[in-house]
């Protein structure tokens, strides 16, 4: 008996009111679809305007609808996409007979699910369409877009390849017991494992920056009650605004505002004023202030000019360094010269949140700062999410492994297990996935339509 899959359908525009809505449906019934509602043959990937009718003849639309025969479309099967006029009342309409037809209402990131089962893409560019629709930033958009087209697919690949060479040397002694690696051989494969442990813990550090891509560099105002904090917040958001970005749905007792430095997405976060002698009420927002410090990216330390430089909490102190921290000196239209300068080698910016004067400094500054978070991995912008970290530091633990079995000549046969470890490891990324309920769960965290 041969399996069809069912043929799924959904909207793959916002629910809402807009010139053009787009319903999708992807599977066997694709083309069936074509000659039963629009009464013509399907032409592939050809934009063909017609009216759209309901099963019993009604006129629901008239619509434009664009077939594509498998495996030449997304998800690798023939579709179906209509785009009709942009009211929910007209695409509820037309989903309802597509179903009447047939077809069954999409879940969510089943298309890219069916898209990576056909081998349409690779798991990691499944995941890119999603930072693609979620990026926020330019950065964001240009390492979507890098991923999307195979980037770090290739460098698992180059990896990959480099690994099931160490492996099939490996195992070329395995078959020859009395004969275990000869020490020359060991070192040969030693400094290879080494090379590829560099590489992974490479990948490994983009995840940090992958993570500032798709939530917005965490950068928290701080400094005195009064130096001008929710000023500069105000002042630089009344700049330039960025799209709702960060984690959605969190509850914060603090202030958070998302904005645009250049091609960055910054997620500003306005914290309670740093007092030494603290009354009990604020005790209780400097301990907030002291968690957000403790996981921002980037610090901005506004200090009053008027007032001597003031000593900052060890726990905010022991987290600066000159790569993620600007002094902010404010209100410079009412004293211009800072009274202390800074003890340390930070970045400074004179300016004043009341005119407004400095900010393109300080802006610029940001902008410096947040280039250097780029890890380098070379021409390519790759910057990997938390389940490629995952399964990299799992390859990285069993190439660890075998490295110490090759140091303390253990038998070959062991390493080449740790070896293979690491292999599925880093088959993980691209989706060499077996297990149904892993892909269900990915595709879950995709949206409707998608
Ligand atoms: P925060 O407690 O650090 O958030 O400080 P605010 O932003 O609430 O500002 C405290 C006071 O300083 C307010 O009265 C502001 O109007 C004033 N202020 C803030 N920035 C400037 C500035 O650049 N120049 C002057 N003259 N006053 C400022």
């Amino acid at each position: 008996m041969s399996f069809l899959p069912d043929t799924i359908a959904a909207l793959a525009t916002p629910v809402g009111t807009s010139a053009i809505a787009v319903v999708r449906a992807s599977g066997p019934l694709a083309a069936g679809l074509v000659a039963e509602v629009f009464k013509e043959s399907p032409l592939p990937r050809t934009a063909r305007r017609a009216d759209y009718r309901e099963v019993r003849g009604q006129l629901v639309d008239d619509v434009l609808f664009t077939y594509f025969a498998a495996p030449n479309s997304f998800t690798g099967e023939d579709t179906l996409e209509i785009s009709c006029h942009g009211n929910p009342f007209i695409t509820q309409k037309i989903l309802e007979d597509l179903f009447t037809r047939g077809c069954r209402a999409a879940e969510a990131g089943e298309f890219s699910k069916r898209a990576f089962l056909n081998g349409r893409m690779d798991l990691s560019q499944a995941e890119a369409v999603m930072d693609l629709i979620h990026a926020r930033s330019e950065r964001a958009l240009a390492a979507a877009n890098q991923q999307l087209r195979g980037a770090l697919g290739r460098q698992m690949e180059t990896l990959i390849s480099q690994l099931i060479n160490i492996l099939a040397k490996t195992e070329a002694y395995i078959d020859f017991p009395d004969e275990d690696l000869p020490p020359e051989d060991r070192r040969v494969l030693l400094r290879e494992v080494d090379r590829l442990i560099s590489a992974t813990g490479r990948l490994i550090a983009t995840s940090h920056y992958g993570q500032m891509l798709r939530n917005g560099i965490k950068t928290v105002i701080f400094g005195e009650p009064n130096a001008g904090k929710s000023s500069l917040l105000n002042r630089l958001v009344g700049h330039e605004r960025a799209l709702v970005c960060g984690e959605p749905g969190t509850t914060r007792d603090y202030l958070e505002e998302c904005i645009l430095a250049g091609p960055h997405a910054l997620r500003l976060i306005d914290t309670a004023g740093l007092n030494l002698s603290p009354s009990p009420l604020e005790k209780r927002g400097i301990e907030k202030t002291l968690e957000q410090a403790a996981q921002a990216d980037l610090f901005l330390w506004v200090i009053d000019v008027t007032r001597p430089l003031p000593i900052l909490p060890a726990p905010v102190a022991a987290r600066l360094t000159s790569a993620n921290i600007i002094a902010v000196f404010n209100k410079t239209d009412l004293s211009p010269v800072p009274q202390n300068p800074l003890p340390q080698n930070y970045s400074a910016v004179k300016i004043s949140a009341l005119t407004g004067a400095g900010l393109e400094e300080l802006q610029a500054g940001i902008i410096r700062l947040a280039d250097a978070f780029q890890a380098d991995t070379g021409d390519e912008l790759i910057a990997i999410n938390a389940r490629h970290a995952h399964a990299l530091e799992q390859a990285r633990s069993d190439l660890d492994a075998a490295r110490r079995k090759l140091q303390d000549a253990v038998y070959s046969e062991l390493v080449a297990s740790d070896l293979r470890s690491a292999l599925g490891a880093f088959g993980l990324i691209a989706g060499k996935i077996d297990n149904e309920q892993v892909l269900d769960r990915l595709f879950a965290s995709f949206c409707i339509g998608k």
